[in-house]
């Protein structure tokens, strides 16, 4: 049914999906019109930006496999670098969230045209969203540079993520559906992508749990995480990225395994206050409680459940509720410190919610 009323704001991006779609990059590139192509990777990944370098033959000017977690400026300055002094004319990125991130940080600074193959659920690469840090500070900005032209989704590229990781990026995709379905500024179109998309990632993870190498169940997920980026580049999110900004920027957690165990939390906050989400999220995972049904789906793909096993101390609970509630951002629940701090130390020690 539709809203009485509401904005949809689509976003230009050419998508390419599927297995063995990596063959495509050359002919990509020369849609974008680029003949000097900087491919950018994480060291882990070198062998990948390698391998794309000769598929691009002549077109591949240079390679720049120095991409960091939380895109510090630094890197992004030795990258420039790399830009100017081969007269780079667009950048392709290869890897997950932080290959992405150093992508846009390049593109914010020049406006170059971006190509990216994602490795992880992260979904960065939808999104005009861009952190980066600097002096130890993680500053987001939100500009139409930074979005992606092209993405090549290579379903191949993703079977070799670990399932630890696999399960934690994909709660993180899965994250932005959920908040996406109670945002501020929701509408209709963005919650038949985000209910399909935690559908897509609920069957799929517990999969791959099962058997990494599953290529429809990676399929699936990728297909997801994909759906729930658009998500989350189409709409204001709330109290669970806030908390997981906190947790990751000062007290150093890992970015997608906090999205997995804070996410149930978060949902069991809202709950009430947003029912008509909470019924889609039950809806496409199948279960009568949705924050339950977040908790158990983390728990059973044997991922961490708690804050406490991600390494945060106890006593750091109450300064992550003052900053969470400090500069807060729109929630369908006020935020409130008591609630906040009960929310926190229900993740920190891994309780089901319900
Ligand atoms: P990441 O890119 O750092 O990757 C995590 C780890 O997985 C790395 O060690 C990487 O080498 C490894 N890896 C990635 N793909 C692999 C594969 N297919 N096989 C084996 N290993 C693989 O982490 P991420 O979770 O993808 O992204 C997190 C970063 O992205 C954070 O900095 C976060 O803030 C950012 N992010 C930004 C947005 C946005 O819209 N701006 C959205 C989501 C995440």
């Amino acid at each position: 049914m539709a809203s009485e009323r509401f904005v949809y704001q689509a976003s230009p991006q050419r998508v390419l999906f599927g297995s063995g779609t990596l063959a495509e990059l050359p002919a990509e590139a020369e849609r974008l019109g680029c003949r000097r192509l900087l491919v950018l990777s994480t060291p882990g990944h070198r062998h990948l930006a390698d391998e794309a370098a000769t598929l691009l033959g002549g077109r591949a000017a240079a390679l720049f496999g120095e991409a960091r977690m939380h895109t510090p400026v630094e890197v992004t300055a030795e990258a420039m670098a790399v830009v100017r002094a081969k007269s780079i004319d667009g950048t392709i990125a290869i890897g997950g969230g932080s290959t992405t991130g150093l992508g846009k940080a390049i593109a914010l600074r020049t406006d170059l045209p971006q190509l990216v193959l994602p490795t992880t659920y992260a979904g960065s690469e939808m999104t005009d969203i861009l952190g980066e840090t600097e002096a130890g500070r993680k500053k987001t900005v939100r500009d139409r540079k930074v979005t992606p032209e092209t993405i090549i989704y290579d379903v191949d590229l993703t079977l070799t993520l670990p399932v630890p990781l696999s399960i934690a990026s994909g709660m993180n995709a899965l994250a932005h559906a959920v908040e996406g379905l109670y945002a501020k500024d929701g509408n209709p179109i963005l919650s038949l992508m985000a209910e399909e998309g935690i559908r897509a990632l609920g069957s799929a993870l517990p999969r791959i749990a099962g058997s990494p190498a599953d290529g429809p169940a990676r399929r699936d997920a990728l297909y997801g995480a994909w759906l729930c980026g658009v998500v989350l580049a189409g709409t204001a999110m709330a109290i669970h990225h806030k908390l997981c900004h906190v947790l990751g920027g000062s007290f150093g957690l890992p970015h997608a395994e906090t999205h997995a165990v804070v996410l149930p939390h978060a949902a069991a906050y809202n709950a009430e206050a947003a029912p008509a989400a909470m019924a889609g999220v039950a809806r496409a995972l199948g279960v009568d409680n949705a924050p339950a049904g977040l908790f158990d789906l983390t728990r059973t793909t044997g991922a961490l459940v708690s804050l406490r096993e991600l390494g945060m101390a106890e006593a750091d609970l109450d300064r992550a509720a003052d900053l969470a509630v400090a500069d807060p951002y729109w929630n369908p629940r006020p935020i409130e410190r008591g609630a906040v701090r009960a929310l926190l130390w229900d993740a920190w020690e891994g309780r089901r919610p319900g």
